[in-house]
């Protein structure tokens, strides 16, 4: 969830006309009017879709090319300059183009070759809560180039600007982009839709003490003299656009695969990541090549506000899966996993976020499978289902299938994680039980291909399965039981079970200590990886007796835990076991971690209570300051969501 509550600055019809089109020299339609050009051979296979929150008109205009050149102020918090986009007219008659943008501050639009330059007229609607503003340009006629100079708010919900204070090294301050869902316009003015590919180029500028990258051709070895240069020339939709900038040092892990981070994390989490080049290879292996030249991982202070983010070449990373034990590398396996579902295939829509990120759920518990075993791919497959169980509630029936109606998802932030996530890749490991795991790899590399850099929709999913996984594989998967899992809420009953012995284990310790007080031995509990960790709190009852919490953080010491997977269940039962002796630690993980998965489980257990939700207000008012604004929103819902206390 992302509710954004700023006042939004509303800008109505700006600037003069300086000179139409008709006098720009060299302008490719100026002398035999616009001329109509097939579509690319790759859109063949798109079909008209509407993307509901973008006011891009891609079937009218197409941007093919970005250019930025922009300059990096840490203290006034912007990126300012120029944005220039190269222009693909769908249509021979139109002259206008609608750009996405959110609270961007624009000061001139151009249009002409590249050349030579005229001022065009545009204008900036009334901003929407959600949507942002629509921009849109008049162009005396076509060109095959728009000019923005432009600057970005403090705010920019795309963006975070934190100070050196809430870096790891304290001395140099440090930024971030998170362009998705609809972010990206709010640092760059386009067509913020997945329905719309480009390539890039990018020329920023910083201070010299920060060291920038972005979802591009980042070198290892550049030096950081507050000039860079970036390209990207493969096409990608708006939000893989992302940039950071820090004291960040780079360590390789294999010839084309390194970790960015700040100095004192680096060494730490290339560690952790060691096993990178193997999932790499291990993919590669399932799926076909990896696409995109290098793959590196950015570790990003706390505050980030998701595990991972895709972007291509470059995964920003939550440092709070950096364990030491790599428990958590399932997150790096998942990053990478995108590099073909997502980012190769994109979903359409933010309806169809399924098939981003149920496929690559599914891909990351294969590679799992791969390089651990298949004990720890079942006990993650496990967990994430016990949590989808949670997530259905009769109040959110119409999001519960993968195959989201339109006009249901009105905030695309807003989509049920487990379902697109965890319903998605259970539905991949129904069609591989009942296919066969061969022919059902076979099947996905095909499909990875088929659709390689191009944005598709359920329907479009649905008819290439129809064709190449129904139709080839008569008997095994009838058309009703796979609409089922796409288009009926909740968990078909055609689900597969996946079991565990190691939970098993665990069971049955947790259920001798709730019945007869003896606690799992240490020499057992010392062999638990945080899987096992997870899953013995998860089966606990929603409350514990005092003497019963005080036992169990006695024994295991869970309270002041550094693993961010166990703490966010560890707490919330201890607020509903009233046990207060963990305030204080609470305090200090809310303030420090900003993974919005991490904290929400106990900032909704905190509000239950008018204590709780006392504690939690004061907490929040220290921590906010260092939160990313789509962390800011969730937790600003969930405390504002209960009646006002006395
Ligand atoms: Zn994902």
């Amino acid at each position: 969830m992302d509710l954004r509550c700023r006042v939004i600055r509303a800008t109505s019809l700006v600037l003069a006309v300086v000179g139409l089109l008709s006098t720009v020299g060299g302008c490719r339609q100026s002398s035999g009017g616009p001329e109509l050009k097939p579509p690319p051979a790759d859109a063949r296979a798109v079909a008209p879709t509407r993307d509901e929150h973008s006011y891009a008109q891609p079937d009218v205009v197409a941007v093919t090319h970005l250019a930025l050149d922009l300059s990096l102020d840490f203290v006034q918090k912007t990126l300012s300059g120029t944005a220039t986009l190269d222009l693909d007219w769908k249509n021979a008659a139109a002259t206008t183009l609608v750009l996405d943008s959110r609270q961007l501050l624009i000061d001139t639009i151009e249009a002409g070759d590249g050349s030579t330059w005229a001022t065009v007229l545009f204008e900036v609607a009334p901003s929407d809560p959600i949507l942002g503003s629509k921009l849109t340009v008049t162009l005396g006629r076509q060109a095959p180039k728009v000019r923005l100079r432009y600057r970005t708010v403090p705010e920019a919900s795309g963006l975070q600007w934190l100070t050196p204070a809430m870096t790891l090294g304290k001395k140099t301050p440090f930024m971030f982009s998170q362009s998705q869902q609809i972010h990206a316009r709010s640092w760059v003015p386009l067509q913020d839709t997945t329905l719309v590919r480009f390539t890039y180029d990018a020329h920023i500028t910083s201070p010299r003490q920060a060291m920038v990258l972005m979802s591009a051709d980042n070198d290892p070895a550049a030096a950081r003299d507050g000039d860079y240069i970036f390209r990207m020339p493969q096409r990608i939709p708006s939000y893989l656009l992302a940039i950071a900038a820090g004291d960040l040092v780079f360590r390789p892990i294999t010839d084309r695969a390194g970790v960015w981070a700040e100095p004192d994390m680096a060494a730490k989490a290339a560690a952790e990541f060691a096993d990178t080049g193997r999932m790499m290879e291990a993919t590669e292996q399932l799926y076909g090549p990896y696409r995109w030249d290098r793959y590196d991982i950015l570790v990003l202070p706390p505050s980030f506000p998701y595990g991972g983010m895709e972007n291509p070449r470059l995964t920003f990373a939550t440092p709070t899966v950096v364990t030491g034990d790599k428990s958590l590398v399932s997150l790096i396996a998942h990053e990478l996993a995108h590099s073909w579902s997502g980012n190769l295939v994109t979903f359409a829509t933010a309806k169809d976020a399924w098939l981003n990120e149920g496929t690559t759920n599914y891909v990351e518990n294969r590679v799992i499978e791969a390089l651990y075993g298949k004990a720890r791919a079942d006990m993650e497959k496990v967990i994430l289902r016990n949590e989808l169980k949670v997530e259905f509630t009769p109040a959110n029936v119409a999001l519960q299938p993968l195959a989201v109606k339109p006009g249901v998802l009105k905030d695309p932030d807003e989509n049920l994680t487990s379902t697109v996530y965890t319903k998605g890749a259970w539905f991949m490991q129904f069609l591989e039980e009942r296919v066969g795991r061969a022919e059902f790899d076979a099947f996905l590399k095909a499909y990875f291909d088929h659709f390689a850099f191009q944005s598709i929709s359920t329907d479009q999913f649905v008819e290439y399965a129809q064709a190449n996984l129904l139709a080839t594989h008569p008997g095994k998967v009838s058309r009703a039981e796979f609409d089922a899992w796409l288009y009926q809420p909740g968990v078909p009953s055609t689900a597969p079970e996946t079991t565990s012995a190691r939970f098993d284990a665990v069971d049955a310790g947790r259920k001798a200590w709730l019945e007869s007080g003896t606690i799992i031995p240490a020499a057992v509990t010392k062999q638990w990886t945080t899987q096992e960790w997870v899953h013995f709190i998860d089966g606990m009852p929603s409350t514990l007796t005092p003497a019963q919490i005080t036992a169990l953080d006695a024994a295991y010491k869970l309270t002041g835990t550094r693993n961010g997977e166990i703490a966010q269940r560890w707490y919330p039962l201890t607020i509903r076991s009233g046990y207060a002796a963990a305030r204080p630690a609470i305090a200090d993980f809310l303030s420090q971690i900003g993974r919005r998965k991490l904290v929400m489980p106990t900032y909704r257990a905190l509000a239950e209570t008018p204590d709780g939700l006392r504690f939690a207000r004061e907490v929040f008012a220290k921590a906010r300051p260092g939160l990313h604004p789509i962390t800011i929103g969730s937790v600003e819902a969930t405390l504002a969501d209960k009646p006002t206390l006395p």
